[in-house]
């Protein structure tokens, strides 16, 4: 064995509470190196008639490593453990004095997880689950109200460019909730509402008013009652790293200088404050003088923007936030902030903008998901680009599982694409067949999926300002099959909770090979997913030991022969099969 793989932490994704009761225990191993791995644990107060072994189970594979994880529910809240490991004749044994080829005696020196403690237990919010959000970028969704409509808007439908304006607004979304609901989301995410000069509004001037473009405070009110009412959630983008340079805390250093009372909400180098050679003398979001960054470390700053936070779940009722730049602010903000927001409202959902490995953030005390680029990111490399074979996708979404708690894994908020991004059907090539799987895999995988404006009815263009395009309104123009199909995966989702919350496993996906078989299992439901990533036509098959599956879809029947399943399938096609299991055949 290559004992130079065996890894434990005793924090993080290793070792966590996922509930009040549970606690999950997780650990690497070389990939194909080891046969087992059991966990011997017990309470250290009473080991002698506490003690017991368990087996791991292999979760998750990536390149390099095999991935093991167990649960315990121990009686008294606390686990001491160490692992053993066994390939052929071979055991070792890892506990927190190092590797040795015999059980170090209990329980000093092993590993420890020293009491749940509800108050730290990571706790997102069960609605987050079940939600399948749908991203509007508001400008461009509508044009429901033309007398707030920007002096210089253009006709419906334009190009877009970085600062031209279409005029849409509250009431344009107000107007179409019933096409949201009979696409079947139940949760928005809107892109930034309050005033701002610019027509994305990134950069704010009053964090506690809708921009007038948009609406008043009063009508985003009725539309997040009138969503509730028809069970939709809806969750607001904040911009707390950096304002407009027309703030007026910024208005006012610019004014006077050092004298400002406002000098220190910001992280200013040399007054007067100017963009000298392209560089500002204070610190800006990326190089642009016109959004200066604010010092969230400033009491005075965080009791503002802590406010602002707390007006909008507690008297707008809003379901949670969206955190833009969220990886550029301290985390001892964050951490205030979440207590301010659970606060006015235990269910609110709080979801970061972090581009990279996210777990500093997803512990509990701060964020509850992020947007989860990295997996748009491979899932359009193995799908849109093609290539990726399923050996090496199944090794990133396998490395992706095991960055975060499973709690994390849950909610984590999964995308194609954004207004940050290409849009999903131009990356595939406007190949609709490509796209389909994409959102076959985001629909049955773990994590609350989000489909961005539009894409549900073909909407295309490349990176910003063309994934900004407008809506389109016209029947004749959208992709009436397409949205059908959006509808067809939404449904299958919302109606199946092992698709939200079931163990997820590759069950084919080799070197050289498009083709993947995937599962979702839980104690009461079996769904397994077919893909033909390729251009050929193809015919797969899996053993299988009972007869009981159906298509999930269509309801027919799917039987095995010789112990065997075949499915054929199209090029770029996909089959979903599904049984109901008895509990005891679960595990
Ligand atoms: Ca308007």
């Amino acid at each position: 064995m290559h004992l130079e793989a065996f890894y434990h932490g005793q924090r993080n994704n290793w070792s966590y509470a996922y509930d009040k009761r549970t606690i999950h225990l997780r650990f690497r191993t070389k990939r194909n190196d080891v046969e087992h791995v059991y966990v011997a644990a017990g309470d250290k107060y009473d080991w002698g008639r506490t003690y017991r072994e368990k087996e791991m189970l292999k979760t998750a594979s990536d390149a390099l490593f095999d991935y093991w994880e167990v649960a315990f529910r121990p009686k008294y809240k606390r686990l001491t453990y160490g692992f053993k490991i066994t390939a052929g004749n071979e055991t070792e044994w890892m506990t927190e004095n190092g590797i040795t080829s015999y059980q170090p005696q209990p329980p000093g020196g092993y590993f420890e997880f020293p009491y749940i403690h509800a108050i730290d237990v990571f706790t997102p919010p069960e609605w987050a689950k079940n939600a399948v959000f749908y991203q509007i970028f508001p400008e461009r969704f509508c044009n429901g109200d033309p007398s707030n409509d920007p002096e210089n808007v253009e006709p419906w439908g334009s190009a877009p460019t970085y600062t031209n304006y279409m005029g849409g607004d509250l009431k344009g979304v107000q107007d179409h909730l019933d096409y949201l609901q009979d696409l079947g989301v139940n949760a928005i995410y809107f892109t930034p509402l309050f005033e701002s000069p610019a027509y994305h509004k990134y950069d704010t001037l009053d964090y506690k008013k809708i921009d007038p473009a948009f609406g008043t405070n009063e009508q985003l009110k009725e539309l997040v009652d009138e969503c509730h009412r028809r069970g939709i959630r809806v969750v607001l983008d904040a911009v707390f790293n950096h304002s407009s340079e027309n703030f007026f805390a910024f208005k006012d250093v610019r004014e006077k200088g050092e004298q400002s009372k406002y000098a220190d909400w910001y992280h200013i180098h040399e007054f007067p404050v100017q963009v000298k050679d392209g560089i500002p003398t204070y610190d800006t979001f990326g190089f642009f003088g016109a959004m200066p960054k604010l010092n969230t470390a400033n009491p005075e700053v965080k009791k503002y923007l802590l406010d602002v936070a707390r007006y909008w779940i507690g008297d707008i009722k809003l379901d949670g936030w969206r955190l833009d730049v969220a990886n550029e602010i301290d985390h001892h903000f964050w951490r205030d902030f979440r207590s301010v927001v659970k606060e006015a409202n235990p269910d609110a959902y709080i979801i970061g903008e972090v581009w990279n490995d996210s777990i500093a953030w997803l512990l509990g005390d701060q964020f509850d998901s992020v947007m989860n680029y990295p997996f748009s990111s491979k899932v359009l490399e193995f799908f849109a680009n093609g290539n990726l074979d399923g050996f090496s996708f199944a090794n990133s979404m396998g490395y992706l599982l095991m960055r975060y708690p499973q709690q994390a894994n849950e909610v984590v908020f999964n995308l194609l694409c954004s207004h940050d991004t290409d849009r999903a059907l131009t990356r595939c090539g406007e190949d609709k067949r490509k796209l389909k799987l994409a959102v076959v895999f985001l629909m049955t995988y773990m994590g609350t999926p989000c489909i961005y404006y539009g894409d549900e009815i073909g909407l295309k263009g490349g990176n910003d300002p063309e994934c900004r395009r407008c809506m389109e309104w016209d029947p004749k123009k959208q992709d009436h099959e397409l949205y059908d199909f959006y509808k067809l995966m939404i449904n299958l989702r919302k109606n199946n909770q092992v698709l939200r919350s079931g163990q997820f496993h590759f069950l084919k996906a080799d070197l050289g090979d498009k083709r993947i078989i995937y599962e979702r299992i839980d104690d009461s439901m079996h769904f397994m997913i077919w893909m033909n990533n390729h251009s050929e036509p193809t015919t797969l098959t899996h053993p299988f030991e009972t007869d009981d599956w159906i298509d999930a879809l269509s309801g027919e029947a799917v039987h095995i022969r010789d112990g065997k399943m075949s499915i054929s399938l199209d090029p770029f096609g996909f089959r979903i099969i599904s049984r109901k299991l008895a509990p005891q055949e679960w595990e």
